[in-house]
């Protein structure tokens, strides 16, 4: 049993507990981790600040860091099969999503590595002769990146990548429910070359093996993702240091669908955009606001086609949603569902687990549809995290923007007309960090990616990504230096 890699050691917690990793689809067991406890927070923290205070890492040139990450790529890449089979006994999703999931991670190292050692800061005009001036970039210092079950091993590339590529060192602390891709990803950074220390893990629920990352004066950047409780939470600790702090946190993300949109278009993204690994995705489109005149024929082909979704486990190869995460949250899913039905929803389908025996053991929830919905529901502008679609209806393209943003967040968004026009009109309108037009769900590591208001402050992918984890420094350069005699000798 391996757990915790600190300072270039697996070793078992000195102050946590032992807990097992149980399939969400089946119940099996998958693995029985060695979780942390404050002390061995604070122990992963001293290698994180020894590696970075006194390792070679910082000083290493960008394309050499660069270099490396090339080879985590490919590593990744050689141990896809392993690592998307962990990842979806750890989390229940369908082996193929986790499959593609690979994909993207080594589609986001290689793009980090791609602009890695292209730029050398800028100088700056100082408008004399006798100084240079010069803007750098250094890295921050350790990172704690705190990351949720979701999209375990994505989220992390996320924040790695960048992370290392500007030179920092860091502590990584995945979901308690999801840690098995995370303790593969230290075996292959080891094998890239990654200097010792300057990757460490911690395993372990939130409020125990967490909270040194946002108290320790030592550390210097927070990275977090998940719910908006946690977060919030974790940045007011973090503040105390005057720790850099960035969240990316949960959404409620509408999808705008006009009565000029291509149906069959429409209909298909539409589930995607909220049954996809069963609604359990930060930018899942769980709030349908779709045009009055075009309501009854659009619901009525959504809910056909949600009754005709396959639930099953990540092997079978049939199905095309997977359980929820785990007990507690499906009762979270139920609770949303029971109360907005009793708040005057239409249950159109599901709102219910499914009779077939064999799911029992995991945590299904048929997708549910729930029609004539209003903003004040709690399952509207609350974030249930699971396949629950809830249904809202316009007449004008002013009230479509003004439900679409009635919503304390702002992650992302669809619009789907077939009017280029109004797509482009309403997009801009739409408080949200990503907003797509007839589409849903699609981003590129060269797009940043980032909430407004309750959805975060920080922006991960591209170069903003990037700049998360930098200091950017001026460095002024007297090249003529000679008494100024401010005050007469
Ligand atoms: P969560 O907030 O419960 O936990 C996230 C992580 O924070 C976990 O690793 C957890 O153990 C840790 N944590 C909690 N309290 C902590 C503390 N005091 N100190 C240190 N660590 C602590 O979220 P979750 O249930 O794991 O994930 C689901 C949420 O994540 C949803 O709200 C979803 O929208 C959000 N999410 C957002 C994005 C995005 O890009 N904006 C992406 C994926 C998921």
């Amino acid at each position: 049993m391996e757990a915790l890699w600190i300072g270039g050691e697996w070793r078992a917690a000195r102050d946590g507990g032992l807990r097992e990793i149980h399939c969400p689809a089946d119940g099996s067991l998958v693995a029985t981790v060695s979780e942390a406890g404050p002390d061995d927070t604070a122990d992963a923290i001293a290698a994180a600040r020894e590696a970075f205070d006194a390792g070679p890492w910082p000083a290493t040139v960008e394309a050499e860091r660069a270099a490396l990450l090339g080879r985590v790529a490919e590593l990744i890449e050689r141990d896809a099969a392993d690592y998307a089979r962990a990842e979806s006994l750890d989390t229940g999703k369908r082996l193929v999503e986790s499959e593609y999931d690979m994909a993207d991670i080594a589609n986001c190292l290689r793009y980090y590595a791609g602009i890695g050692g292209t730029e050398a800061g800028r100088v700056v005009e100082t408008g004399r002769a006798d100084a240079i001036s010069r803007i750098v970039h250094e890295p921050v210092g350790v990172c704690a990146l705190i990351t949720p079950w979701n999209y375990p091993l994505l989220q992390t590339a996320w924040k790695v990548a960048p992370c290392l590529l500007a030179g920092n060192t860091f502590v990584l602390k995945p979901s308690e429910l999801t840690p098995s891709t995370a303790i593969l990803l230290m075996k292959t950074l080891a094998e890239a070359g990654l200097p010792s220390g300057v990757a460490n893990l911690v395993l372990g629920a939130g409020p125990v093996a967490g909270p040194p990352l946002s108290e320790d004066p030592r550390v210097d950047l927070v990275s977090f993702t998940g719910g908006v409780a946690s977060g919030s939470a974790i940045a007011s600790v973090a503040a105390r240091t005057v720790k850099r702090v960035a969240l990316e946190l949960g959404g409620k993300n509408p999808n705008v669908v006009f009565a000029d949109a291509d149906f069959e278009t429409a209909v298909d993204f539409a589930l995607t955009a909220v049954f996809l690994h069963s609604g359990q995705v930060c930018s899942a489109g769980a709030r349908l606001v779709v045009e009055e005149s075009l309501h009854d024929q659009f619901v009525a082909e959504l809910v056909e086609r949600a009754r005709a979704i396959r639930l099953g486990g990540p092997f079978d190869e049939a199905a095309q949603a997977g359980p929820l995460i785990s007990a507690a949250h499906r009762d979270k899913v139920e609770a949303y569902v029971k109360q907005a039905l009793a708040d005057g929803a239409v249950l159109r389908c599901g709102g219910e687990r499914p009779a077939d025996p064999g799911l029992v053991d995991g945590f299904y929830y048929r997708p549910t549809i729930l029609d004539r919905c209003t903003s004040a529901m709690a399952c509207v502008h609350e974030e249930s995290f699971g396949p629950v679609l809830t249904v809202e209806t316009f007449t004008t393209e002013d009230e479509a923007v003004s439900i679409a943003n009635d919503t304390d967040y702002g992650l992302a968004g669809g619009v789907f007309t077939g009017n280029a026009g109004r797509a482009q009109r309403v997009a801009g309108r739409m408080r949200h960090g990503t907003v797509w037009i007839n589409d849903f769900h699609p981003y590129v590591p060269q797009a940043e990616w980032g909430g407004m208001k309750r959805s975060g402050n920080g922006r991960e992918l591209g170069l903003q990504g990037l700049d998360e984890y930098r200091e950017t420094k001026h460095i002024w350069h007297n090249i003529d230096p000679k008494p100024q005699y401010w005050f007469p000798r």
